[in-house]
């Protein structure tokens, strides 16, 4: 049988994938006008966008997600026609079978059409996390690129690059006003600011880079500080300055770590050390402090 999903079923084994493998494929000439966005957790994450025509969904995976700064286009692999029911799916595919991993949907919506050619599709999307108008042009082959034609949803704001570390200073005495201060230790290794957008972290290793799928979908700029324990980097995370779109530099040192700690940021190889409020005198005198560094002191509130 020779139809737009026979790719799709050579590729997978009914038996061994939880996916959908429906034996036939609608002759629908509807348009549609439904599309989802998976988060895949495959050898490498990526998203999938997967738009409704002529019964089927066109599949395109995008290694960096739909792209939200129309200054940035992301490259987006035309793969297999995938079957209408995928619309609603989520699941493991096993590990060594097609596309194995986690897969859930990010994102879903309708769209609208506003052209669609071998090599080039224009289309608005209305979904609860991407909207608007986007247009994915054929390069070479099975790869094309997808491109943002609008400026950035209202409120959002690129990432900010050139950012530098801003550095503790040493000091003789503890702070007059301890209340207004939080206490932090001074870790010993390469202060870092860690960008993490598109599933990726760039960080100088390996270990560190799997930051990004962890965190994915979000998207951050985190000042931390590489720690190696033994053979192992840590990457310590103490600070967030831009989270999904927003700047946090101006906000409190408190709201900052708030929003941190809303992000857990705990794994294998990465971390948010603790801060210490109520004094200095405490942050000196307790026991992880004791085995630490001198203290580096910051400033809570405005
Ligand atoms: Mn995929």
């Amino acid at each position: 049988m020779n139809d737009r999903l026979s790719d799709y079923r050579r590729k997978r084994d009914p038996k061994r994938t939880p996916e959908p493998v429906p034996a036939s494929t609608p002759d629908g000439a509807a348009p549609g006008r439904r599309f989802v966005i998976h988060q895949h957790h495959a050898r490498s994450l990526h998203w999938d966008l997967r738009l409704e025509r002529d019964g089927v969904l066109a599949s395109f995976a995008v290694p960096r997600g739909v792209p939200r700064d129309p200054a940035r286009n992301h490259l987006a692999v035309h793969t297999e026609d995938h079957p209408l029911e995928y619309l609603d799916f989520e699941g493991t595919i096993p590990a060594g079978e097609y596309g194995g991993g986690r897969m859930f949907v990010y994102d879903r919506g309708t769209y609208d059409t506003e052209k669609w050619r071998d090599d080039e599709v224009l289309i608005v999307l209305h979904g609860e996390r991407v909207s608007g108008r986007y247009v994915l042009f054929q390069t070479s082959g099975k790869d094309w690129m997808i491109h943002r034609m609008e400026p950035p949803e209202p409120g959002w704001a690129p990432m900010p690059s050139g950012v530098r570390p801003m550095l503790s200073t040493a000091g003789k005495r503890l702070p007059a006003n301890d209340a207004e201060w939080a206490f932090e230790l001074a870790w010993a290794g390469e202060r870092r600011l860690a960008p993490v957008s598109g599933g990726r972290a760039e960080l100088p290793f390996r270990e560190l880079r799997a930051l990004g799928p962890a965190l994915a979908p979000t998207e951050c700029l985190l000042d931390g500080v590489v720690v190696e324990f033994g053979p192992e980097p840590v990457f310590m995370a103490f600070d967030l300055l831009w989270l999904d779109g927003k700047s946090t530099m101006d906000l409190p040192y408190s709201a900052r770590r708030d929003l941190l700690l809303g992000l857990d940021v705990n794994g294998p190889n990465w971390q948010t050390p603790p801060h210490f409020t109520g004094g200095g005198r405490f942050a000196v005198h307790s026991p992880g402090a004791a085995k630490g560094r001198p203290t580096r002191p910051r400033k809570v509130g405005p």
